[in-house]
């Protein structure tokens, strides 16, 4: 690669308020047609716009949880253009005055991504495209979601950066019940803005945006094709146009929507219906007040103070309910490691096999921490407490219990494990001759014999240290 891709971000997220921003219609994804409108959402004239403080507060909570200063003061603008999905033929925003500005988020390499701001503005309706009829029809449930948008320096230098970027703000924001960041079902939506210059060079090149991205993945090859496609530009002595472009999935591509020139004047002004926002400084610290320990600050204690390793606590932190239920266990254990082995390992490939929800399984955290003790405790061996965790996914139980009745507890007699070993290496005697004859690896094959002939309460450690000494 011979050119420095520079990335800058737009992101919409819809609000997870009850109602609609301006009007009392439920804010629900689906619903059949044109059902969840009225007067005022779908833009009859002389209806007047009535703030939901509900995306307020959300809005001011997503600034929270990107290192943004909330504003004691903040308006709404009107944002005009004529499409059929905008029945009302412009849409209120926030342009002079946003909710939240100068916020920032750290990503991989430790690289600090700046946020211009983040406003609250209202979604637009949907067109059906009917390729039969021929015809398009408009949905109108969309116009008048809560949606706000996130608004990023071109800080980024790479597909990694913008990813992990992304992935985080979803995470953040449904840890904090701001947004549930479905990607795939268009409530957290991207817009990459970029362009590239000569690597060394300090001046950005002409940006293309990429709209609507729905998923991280697909963020990264539209990404990677732009680069490819503005490189060719350059190298063969071209220019890269500012226009908005369509990326397509299936064609892995992306195309020309509409260029700089066709761009939209909005003749922004402010809207007349709707008060400013005033915040004292008293409420504002009252909303920051609400929020929850987020992800980011979860990974430093898992890091910090419980000892796990950083892919670990990142596993864990990635669902909000899976770090919950990790937290609502070690409330009850300082086994922090063996909980999240048990979680990561077993747990996490029960819960994928059957599709489980975590907050419907058998069994309580307070299990999990009783069987990671158990094998602490060295009462039954690692193996064992995973077999614990099988059988409390599929039937429930007391761990202790379990072990008892499945014949879990390790013997501790060590006596009766030599006897044991001594038949294994009896009727295993030309492998141990092998051994003996210098073949090494025939140690996990006899070690193996022995478990197996000690049956499910095998000291693992015990047993490996008798044997150890018979074979010397
Ligand atoms: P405009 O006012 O024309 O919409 P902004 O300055 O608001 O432009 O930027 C819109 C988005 O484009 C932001 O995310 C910003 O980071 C990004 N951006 C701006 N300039 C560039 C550039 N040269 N290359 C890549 N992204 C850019
Ligand atoms: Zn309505
Ligand atoms: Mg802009």
């Amino acid at each position: 690669m011979r050119y420095q891709p520079v990335i800058g971000l737009e992101i919409h997220c819809e609000l997870l308020t009850d109602s609609k921003v301006f009007c009392t219609c439920a804010n629900e994804f689906g619903g059949g047609e044109n059902t969840r409108v009225c007067p005022r959402c779908s833009g009859m004239p002389g209806t007047l716009p009535l703030l939901n403080q509900g995306a307020v507060r959300l809005a001011a909570k997503a600034g929270f949880a990107t290192n943004c200063t909330v504003n004691n003061y903040s308006a709404f603008d009107r944002k005009n253009y004529f499409y059929p999905d905008l029945p009302k033929a412009y849409q209120i925003t926030q342009f002079e005055h946003p909710i939240c500005t100068d916020g920032y988020i750290d990503v991989v390499g430790g690289k600090r991504i700046r946020i211009n701001r983040i406003h609250i503005e209202e979604d637009a309706g949907k067109l059906v495209h009917d390729d039969y009829e021929g015809v398009s029809l408009a949905d109108y449930n969309r116009c008048g979601v809560p949606l706000i948008e996130i608004v990023t320096e071109p800080d980024f230098r790479s597909v990694e950066e913008v990813q992990d970027f992304v992935t985080q703000i979803a995470q953040r924001l449904r840890y904090a019940d701001v947004c549930d960041a479905r990607m795939e079902q268009g409530s957290l939506r991207v817009d990459v803005n970029i362009s590239i210059m000569p690597y060394g060079s300090d001046e950005f090149g002409t940006r293309a945006e990429i709209k609507n991205l729905n998923s991280v993945k697909s963020i990264g090859r539209a990404i990677e094709y732009e680069i490819q496609r503005q490189s060719e530009i350059l190298d063969a002595g071209g220019k890269v146009v500012q226009e908005t472009r369509r990326y397509n999935e299936n064609h892995d591509d992306t195309k020309a929507l509409r260029s700089k020139e066709e761009a939209h004047d909005y003749r922004y002004f402010p809207e007349p219906d709707i008060p400013p926002v005033l915040f004292t400084d008293e409420e504002i610290e009252a909303i920051r007040a609400e929020m929850p320990e987020l992800p980011h600050e979860r990974f430093r204690r898992y890091t910090e103070e419980y000892g796990l390793p950083a892919d670990d606590a990142k596993l864990i932190t990635a669902q909000k309910e899976f770090s919950d239920f990790y937290d609502a266990a070690v409330a009850s254990t300082k086994e922090y490691r063996g909980v999240s082995n048990l979680m990561l390992g077993e747990m996490s490939h029960l819960l994928n096999e059957t599709g489980a929800d975590i907050t419907e399984v058998r069994f309580s955290p307070a299990d999990v921490a009783k069987t990671a003790d158990l094998a602490a405790a060295g009462t039954v061996s690692k193996g064992s407490a995973k077999e614990i965790i099988t059988i409390l996914f599929e039937n429930g139980g007391d761990p202790e219990k379990i072990a008892e009745e499945h014949g879990f507890i390790m013997s501790n007699d060590a006596s009766e494990t030599d006897a044991v070993i001594d038949e294994v290496l009896k009727a295993n005697a030309d492998v141990v001759e092998k051994y003996k004859n210098g073949n090494a690896k025939l140690f996990g094959f006899i070690m193996g014999q022995a478990i197996k002939a000690c049956g499910k309460g095998a000291n693992p450690a015990m047993i490996k240290e008798i044997l150890s000494k018979k074979l010397q």
